[in-house]
């Protein structure tokens, strides 16, 4: 591919930064480099793809109007911009691989207005914040990722899949709950334009590479008190069995469902009073009023519950087990086990629990897995997981990925720096590199992630 020398982008940056004083910029260079990563440490093969990868400079626009200043002078000056949220994505997402500009997006977070079941807000809202909003309406989102916390709607959209709230609603993706988003072109005058529908979701999950999103607009739930409890078995069946009907039980409200089939309990530590050892354990967020029926249903499976608590309650005490959940478990086994990585599986509707107890019968604990419940894009009910297993090699990751495939289970390698090798598995639709046409036309948005327009030959296009 073409690329702008280094020269010409930091002669060029600099340019910027002295026409434009005014703005927030950082140029600190281990604050540059903070705001050019995100958690793709998680991987050992994208620790090292990454090396060295960072920004020349980072500037956090307060408004739209300085947005659009910085972004005119980096399209009329051919430099790169990547765009970053709360920096919670796994996968260098956020990791600019050809320099330029980090756009930090966190001061765009105005919360514009929710009624009738659907919020809208600025990108750079965190998820936290957002639900907070709604809630005060009486809506809250259908779901969000367990970095709720920290991650913004902007990156959730651009990067995310979904997470709690999965088991109601499906991925985020799934048509209906993003209803439309305006996004600003990156050209000499930026020109911002509204998405609505099918076309909104044309920009989901192309990391920033085919618009900058502004505002998205949401369909929600009724929001709702939670509770949070967990369950705890000795046999591996009984476990799994419970989490599927509780995840199948119509009666039954619920927003998480969570599985550590042992040994993953052990790594726990600090939910370890109620994780005895040995056992496998379900973590999940019900309806108080499901909380007597759940009970029943684990003790009638031989399970036990081991804790109770308010999830808002337990939230503001950082406690609530949703932090426990989704990457949030290879989060704190990480921390107890530098050695350890991760891969992403989904197991095929129907068939879920016989594939499960396929890979532990072909892995045994040298694949331990986490399990989380979702309603599919296709409305079934089935499970997704994020095996946590010991690093040997990127070879010795390709071959339990190839060995997942033959099972007949899709895996989205979480070690892979492009868009088409990780959720999409495969060529981006031409519908999405027509809306980059549109939207970057010299290809300045996170170049080198979207590998259809390197192929295509159009990468940075404009780049002297
Ligand atoms: C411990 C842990 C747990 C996680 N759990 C979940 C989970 O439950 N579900 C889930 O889906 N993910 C999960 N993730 C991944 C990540 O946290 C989420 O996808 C999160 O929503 C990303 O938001 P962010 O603001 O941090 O995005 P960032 O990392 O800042 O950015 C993500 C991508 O979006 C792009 N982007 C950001 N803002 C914009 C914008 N305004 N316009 C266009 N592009 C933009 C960036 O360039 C980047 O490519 C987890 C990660 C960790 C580390």
């Amino acid at each position: 591919m073409s690329d702008t020398p280094s020269t010409h982008r930091q002669a060029a940056l600099r340019e910027i930064q002295q026409a434009l004083p005014a703005l927030a910029w950082t140029s600190e260079p281990a604050r540059v480099a903070r705001l050019s990563q995100d958690f793709s440490w998680f991987s050992p093969v994208l620790k090292g793809v990454l090396e060295g990868k960072v920004a020349d400079a980072a500037v956090r626009p307060r408004d739209e109007a300085e947005l659009r200043e910085v972004v005119a002078a980096c399209a009329r000056q051919n430099v790169p911009i990547t765009l970053r949220g709360g920096g919670t994505g796994n996968y260098g997402q956020a990791t600019p691989l050809h320099g330029g500009l980090v756009i930090d997006m966190s001061d765009l977070k105005r919360f514009a207005w929710v009624r009738d079941g659907v919020g809208r807000a600025q990108s750079g809202i965190r998820m936290s914040e957002f639900d907070q909003h709604t809630r005060a309406a009486g809506w809250e989102l259908r779901c969000m990722p367990s970095t709720f916390r920290i991650a913004s709607l902007g990156g959730l959209f651009a990067g995310g899949f979904g997470g709690i709230g999965s088991i109601n609603y499906g991925p985020l993706g799934a048509a209906g709950t993003i209803l439309g988003v305006s996004a600003m072109t990156v050209e000499p005058e930026p020109r911002i334009i509204e998405l609505r529908g099918a076309e909104a979701l044309m920009q989901h999950h192309a990391w920033g590479t085919n618009g900058i999103v502004l505002e998205i607009e949401l369909a929600l739930a009724p929001a709702a008190d939670w509770s949070e409890a967990i369950y705890t078995f000795t046999r591996e069946a009984d476990c799994m069995a419970f989490a599927n009907q509780l995840a199948l039980a119509p009666g039954l409200a619920k927003k998480n469902i969570c599985v550590w089939l042992d040994p993953i309990p052990r790594y726990l530590t600090r939910l370890a009073e109620h994780l005895p050892a040995g056992q496998h354990a379900v973590a999940a967020v019900l309806a108080p009023s499901s909380l007597e029926a759940a009970r029943a249903l684990a003790e009638s499976l031989g399970g036990k519950q081991t804790y109770e608590d308010n999830t808002e309650e337990a939230t503001r005490q950082n406690r609530t087990v949703l932090e426990y959940t989704w990457n949030h478990t290879t989060l704190h086994v990480l921390k107890e086990d530098k050695g350890i990585t991760y891969l992403q599986v989904s197991f095929t509707a129907g068939q879920h629990l016989e594939q499960v107890a396929q890979v532990r019968q072909a892995f045994g604990d040298d694949v331990m897995l986490h399990l989380e419940f979702i309603r599919s894009m296709d409305g079934q009910t089935t499970c997704t997981a994020l095996p946590l297993l010991r690093y040997q090699s990127e070879a010795h990751l390709n071959e339990v990925i190839r060995r997942f495939r033959e099972m007949g289970i899709r895996v989205n390698n979480p070690h892979v720096n492009v868009v088409e090798d990780g959720k999409f598995g495969g060529a981006v639709p031409p519908e999405v590199l027509a809306l980059k046409r549109r939207f970057d036309p010299r290809g300045l948005l996170n170049p080198g992630k979207l590998k259809s327009w390197v192929q295509a030959g159009v990468e940075m296009a404009g780049a002297q």
